[in-house]
């Protein structure tokens, strides 16, 4: 091993030697709640051993006022590719996941990142591009044509729901939905998508119709649908779904819960959503729905903030627009609660984008842990890697191999210093690594070393069983 985080020590050949040995961290593990000082010996890509006492590794990383956390788990990553996962990486995530938009061929997503990742990467079958590539929509990420805005015939239904079917054979980690980007796809249309999750046992991730008071409406669709279908859902950013309605979202949730249905959702730590000015999102109204005017709309690319001309003038172009809509009671009301995970929702696109991309969970560590004191960081941790495994575990069990820490478990690994990790990447600057994230290891193997970045590429595939 080339380097290591901040104490590399190469000690002479014994019996009972380890690949790596993580040594003096306070050892955080959500599963059993253990929060103390342990030693941590790796070999092969597993935890091997977790003692009070020494171990004896062939390298050394010395983690002392360190927190030893499992590897962040990031449910929602729309970047996929090597700029993003750099910045995935120094924000302690391990494995990035594309659940909610998802993608059309799930074979084709898989190979083009196998052994050339950093972390590791999964997606799900997401019946936007789906619909997109069924009904010939000319949008490039989101549709902006008839995918949008037309309502499927029978036979578009049924070969959106065949190839759904197909990519879930193809080891698709769950199905993606949004309709707020697919407004014309009827509830009917909605609920034969959940059959197909519900008939291969995958969970629904899903971008609810509506946003801010409709959201209520919106949310009683998906739960009406896991009802009937009996498919697991998962809601994305539920702050910037539910805006100041977020509360009533949140009861929802916690009501549909205690009638032992299987609901569970995230949130990203800002006031600002993002999303492509050319989507539905902006079609005719969009300023009562959402409650915001061309003022509290900025332009990724440049950091400008739009008026009407410029809004025309984008919306016919394409491109990222940053949303100032989130009530910061929304996220007070939701970063606490059991059911609710930390998922950035991000993309960079050549360093630009939205900051969540970057920062949002060195963010949560930082701001709402440490300076706020909103959740203790076990929860915090709890949410960042533990719940996200749980949600994905039924359909690709090695996630139970992740999101703990405990012998056997992978080594995906993250080391932060909880005095000083803060995200710091801005609204006009997100392409700024987060500060504190010490050491990341994947599968054994440190892509963060000393907070560097190193060049490698353990990450691996995140797939349920190919049929
Ligand atoms: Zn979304």
């Amino acid at each position: 091993m080339r380097a290591a985080c901040l104490l590399l020590l190469l000690t002479p050949l014994s019996a009972q030697q380890y690949d790596l040995v993580i040594r003096n961290g306070r050892v955080i593990d959500p599963e059993t709640n253990l929060d103390a000082i342990r030693q941590l010996a790796i070999s092969n890509g597993k935890i091997q051993a977790i003692s009070t006492s020494p171990l004896d590794g062939r390298a050394t990383i010395d983690a002392t006022g360190l927190v030893v956390a499992p590897g962040f788990i990031d449910l929602h990553s729309h970047g996929q590719d090597a700029e993003n996962y750099r910045y995935k990486a120094m924000d302690g995530v391990t494995t990035a996941l594309e659940m909610e938009v998802g993608v059309a061929d799930v074979d084709a997503w898989y190979d083009r990142r196998k052994g050339q990742a950093l972390i590791n990467y999964g997606a799900s079958i997401g019946h936007i591009p789906v619909r997109m590539r069924v009904m010939r929509d000319p949008g490039n990420f989101l549709p902006t044509g008839d995918a949008a805005h037309r309502a499927a015939t029978d036979d578009e239904i049924a070969e959106c729901r065949r190839q759904i079917e197909q990519g879930l054979a193809r080891g698709a980690v769950g199905v993606g939905l949004g309709m707020h980007y697919t407004p014309a796809a009827s509830r009917r249309e909605i609920l034969e998508m959940f059959r197909a999750a519900a008939h291969s046992g995958a969970a629904c991730f899903v971008h609810v119709r509506y946003a801010g008071d409709e959201s209520v409406a919106a949310l009683e669709e998906v739960i009406a649908a896991s009802a009937l279908t009996g498919a697991p859902v998962h809601i994305a950013h539920i702050t910037s779904s539910g805006l100041r309605s977020t509360p009533r979202l949140l009861k929802l949730i916690a009501e549909a819960r205690a009638r032992k249905l299987d609901i569970t959702t995230e949130l990203y730590p800002y006031t600002a959503a993002m999303t492509g000015i050319e989507s539905a999102v902006f079609d005719p109204g969009w300023q009562s729905v959402l409650g915001i005017d061309y003022k509290d709309l900025q332009w990724a690319a440049t950091g400008e903030r739009l008026t009407a001309d410029s809004f025309v003038r984008y919306r016919r172009t394409g491109g990222g627009v940053i949303l100032h809509m989130i009530p910061p009671s929304a996220l007070d009301a939701a970063i606490a609660s059991p059911f609710v995970m930390i998922a950035s929702d991000g993309g960079l696109h050549n360093g630009k984008g939205h900051p969540r991309s970057s920062g949002t969970f060195a963010r949560v560590l930082g701001r709402y842990v440490r300076e706020a004191g909103a959740l203790s960081l076990m929860d915090a941790i709890r949410k960042m890697s533990l719940l996200p495994a749980q949600r994905l575990e039924e359909r690709v069990p090695a996630m139970r191999n992740k999101g703990r820490i405990r012998e056997g478990a992978d080594a995906d690994l993250t080391l932060f210093d909880p005095a000083t990790v803060s995200d710091a990447s801005t609204y006009e600057d997100p392409a700024r690594y987060s500060i504190g994230i010490r050491c990341v290891l994947v599968d054994g193997v440190p892509v963060v070393s000393g907070g560097k970045l190193r060049e490698v590429a353990p990450g691996r595939a995140v797939r349920a069983t190919v049929r």
